[in-house]
């Protein structure tokens, strides 16, 4: 049936296993999921089900309202919300059992005064900035924090910090950050702590600390850039053909005439474009499979259409699927195309995509 442009294939059993493959990094160690930006892209209300289910007991998510539907579906579960205790939201956040990250004396104060009101410790994570400076206590103001009872008021029960570059492991500030957390942990003691995002993870057992707190792995992006993806892929993304048509030398393609056909050529014109999430800085560098074959996106991509070079698929006629992630065509491959990082691919993967949840790969 044609009645989408494109169709968004979700694998929730290599999800899974990606869950699987990152806690296995780290023995004895907790592996968290974060599932903010709604599973970033791949839809919340069917991950979060499959990885409570796989054993997962601890969730991350950006933002209240993210929140409140992470618990609809995991009645049991931890879940923080990384921005924090925002002004007004902590009734809310009580209402619903959820734990802010607190970045700051503010918030610690306020949440504190939540749960003196409410007679029982309410739980939270203490962010801690060892060099993002974006979100979090400052690492003096946060070692001035020992021995302070605003910490046990404040029901801290996890510390945590977030890695500038830990996709880039000789970057020194690593290891600056790892030396700053650890004496944060020796000035905060018994409290469990958290260190870890995807990349994070790949560094070593000194990065691990309790809990891993990965999210872009989980959904296919490599880890370890410049090294094989150790993780399964996640997202395919496939169109329809709408239209094969052949042109002649001197013919263009597409809005303002950006590609000329050097010679006689055949194209395929899919239906899809950037109103479906496709990025229309891939123009005339992204590339999609038509029979197994790599056809480069001509001319700039349109609202609904892509237009491709099929001169060397002869499989490509009316009808006939184009895949433009998956078969080795990874996120982080569409990312570079479009100049920017798989993140943001995944993350805007459009609400106009056919969504078919599959679990085949699960192992
Ligand atoms: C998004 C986020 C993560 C997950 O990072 P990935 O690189 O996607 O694994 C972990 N911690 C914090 C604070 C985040 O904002």
């Amino acid at each position: 049936m044609h009645g989408h442009g494109a169709t968004l294939i979700i694998d929730l059993g290599a999800i899974v296993s990606n869950w699987r493959r990152l806690a296995d990094e780290a023995p004895g160690r907790a592996c968290a999921a974060v599932v903010k930006a709604d599973a970033y892209g791949c839809g919340l209300d069917r991950v979060a089900p499959a990885l409570w289910q796989a054993g997962c007991r601890t969730f991350f998510v950006a933002h209240l309202s993210e929140a409140i539907a992470a618990r609809a579906l995991l009645p049991e579960a931890i879940i923080y919300v990384l921005n924090g205790l925002l002004p007004g939201i902590g009734p809310a956040l009580m209402a619903h059992a959820l734990r802010p990250v607190v970045g700051s004396r503010d918030e610690m104060v306020e949440w504190a005064a939540l749960a003196a009101a409410s007679g029982a410790p309410l739980p939270a994570a203490l962010h801690i900035d060892t060099g993002m400076n974006r979100l979090g206590f400052p690492v003096p103001e946060a070692l001035a924090l020992a021995g302070d009872p605003i910490v046990a008021q404040a029901g801290i029960a996890l510390l945590m910090t977030h890695l500038v570059s830990a996709e880039l492991p000789e970057e020194v500030v690593n290891a600056r950050q790892a030396a700053d957390f650890a004496r944060l942990r020796a000035a905060l003691p018994g409290i469990p702590a958290s260190f870890a995002n995807s990349s994070g993870v790949f560094l070593g057992a000194p990065a691990h600390h309790d809990l891993l707190r990965p999210g872009y792995a989980l959904f296919g992006g490599n880890p370890v850039p410049g090294r094989p993806n150790p993780m399964r892929p996640v997202v395919r993304l496939e169109a329809t053909i709408a239209q094969v048509r052949t042109v002649a030398a001197g013919d263009t393609a597409g809005y303002n005439a950006r590609w000329t056909a050097d010679g006689p050529r055949r194209l395929a014109t899919l239906s899809l474009g950037y109103a479906d999430g496709y990025p229309r800085a891939a123009s005339g560098r992204g590339m999609a499979l038509v029979g197994g074959v790599r056809c480069p996106i001509v001319g700039l991509i349109s609202m609904d259409l892509v237009i491709l070079d099929v001169t060397d698929a002869p499989a490509a006629a009316r009808g006939s699927t184009a895949t433009l992630i998956g078969d080795g065509l990874d996120i982080d491959a569409v990312g570079r195309a479009a100049g920017t990082i798989g993140y943001e691919i995944l993350t805007g993967l459009g609400s106009r995509y056919v969504r078919h949840y599959v679990t085949g790969t699960e192992a």
